[in-house]
């Protein structure tokens, strides 16, 4: 029967190179096995906008379905336009959740041609740690030749067959051993087991299927990060010689130190300096966290022991289903350095008060235990 591709990918007749692209990302993505398991009506509509976009993303092969339909075109004659395809398919897949699918799958050879790591660090402040942010930094990089798709042919189309391996990618030989006839298998090094070779090389990157551009990456850093975590960005690292998957751009989290406020794991601290006056008499005061200013009641009587808790003003784990740190307030009683003779005769009358003669007790002696017991648990 003959098979209608463009309606199978439900684009017109003079529809681009990327609509057809574009149009069957979405068909696949919908109704990719992994995504459906077991739904054979998907597995069909994959296989058929599969086959679609075989010959669709082929010049060739589309210029001949375009003349004489699916009759004309025998459909799975394996040339080296496989080759194509897949990496095609590697490109397109790249940032899906099913990148791997058409690497694992029936022709592994390509995987081993992946594009270096990159390797970045990148430093955020407490603010950008706390809440996530958006950054955009300049890579240089190896990205894929437009001009060609990155197979480094001219247009991407002056492809021929490798003679010596017939377009497998492999040559095997007969070999007579002791135990009788072996047979060997090894990657062509005509073509480095691509199965083709170019005719005419890519004016645009000279047939290397790639070019050294500086890149502006935009990438999202979740809540909650720590120093030297690593970000691994797909498909952002060189693109390597010829087609084949790029590899990654790795990100290294640096903290910047904040001046007033100190993190320790998900909590933070911070050191609130209170004149002797005010931790007495009692005041408010105002604290900065990370989410903005807010206002601590300090009681009368309020010794330098004490520590307040800001509950969920820290750092949202990064690990943790919205678990979050809390800001640990630390009191610093401030003992004047300098004093005016009026001031020191004031104090001197209070000396021999009873109040300020020291009667520490049990909950200033236990200090150092006490701020222990916060960073456990
Ligand atoms: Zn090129
Ligand atoms: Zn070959």
């Amino acid at each position: 029967m003959e098979k209608d591709y463009y309606n199978i990918l439900g684009v017109e007749r003079n529809a681009t190179a990327e609509e057809i692209k574009k149009a069957y990302r979405k068909i696949a993505m919908q109704y990719h096995p992994d995504k459906n398991p077991g739904n054979k009506a998907a597995e069909e509509k994959f296989k058929a906008a599969t086959e679609a976009y075989d010959v669709l993303s082929n010049a060739e092969k589309k210029h001949q379905y375009d003349q004489f339909g699916t009759s004309g075109y025998q459909g799975g004659s394996k040339s080296y336009d496989d080759d194509i395809f897949e990496g095609d398919l590697n490109d397109l897949f790249q940032d899906s959740p099913f990148g791997s699918f058409f690497s694992s799958g029936r022709r592994t050879r390509r995987t081993a041609n992946r594009g270096e790591d990159l390797r970045i660090r990148i430093k955020l402040n407490l603010e950008e740690v706390a809440l996530g942010t958006e950054k955009k930094v300049k890579v240089k990089r190896y990205t894929s030749c437009e001009a060609c798709g990155g197979n480094g042919a001219e247009n991407g189309l002056s492809v021929e067959k490798c003679a010596p391996c017939k377009g497998q990618g492999v040559i095997r030989k007969t070999t007579q051993t002791m135990l009788g006839n072996m047979l060997t298998e090894a990657i062509c090094s005509h073509c480095t087991g691509t199965g083709s070779r170019i005719k005419t090389y890519c004016s645009d990157c000279q047939g290397e299927g790639r070019k050294f551009v500086e890149d502006l990456i935009t990438f999202k850093v979740p809540k909650g990060v720590k120093k030297n975590m690593e970000l691994t960005l797909r498909g952002k690292g060189n693109a390597p010689l010829r087609g084949g998957t790029p590899g990654s751009l790795i990100v290294q989290i640096d903290e910047e130190e904040n001046d007033l406020l100190k993190r320790k794991g998900n909590n933070i601290c911070y050191t609130l300096h209170v004149s002797f006056i005010d931790v007495t008499l009692g005041c408010e005061m105002e604290v900065p966290t990370i989410y903005g200013k807010v206002r601590l009641k300090i009681p009368p009587g309020t010794s330098c022991s004490e520590v307040f808790k800001l509950k969920g003003k820290g750092i949202t784990d990064i690990n943790g289903y919205g678990k979050k740190g809390d800001q640990l307030v630390f009191i610093q009683v401030w003992i004047p350095q300098e004093l005016t003779k009026e001031e020191k005769e004031m104090l001197l009358s209070l000396q021999g008060s009873p109040n300020f003669i020291p009667k520490p007790n049990k909950k200033e002696e236990s200090f150092f235990d006490r701020i222990k017991s916060f960073f456990q648990g």
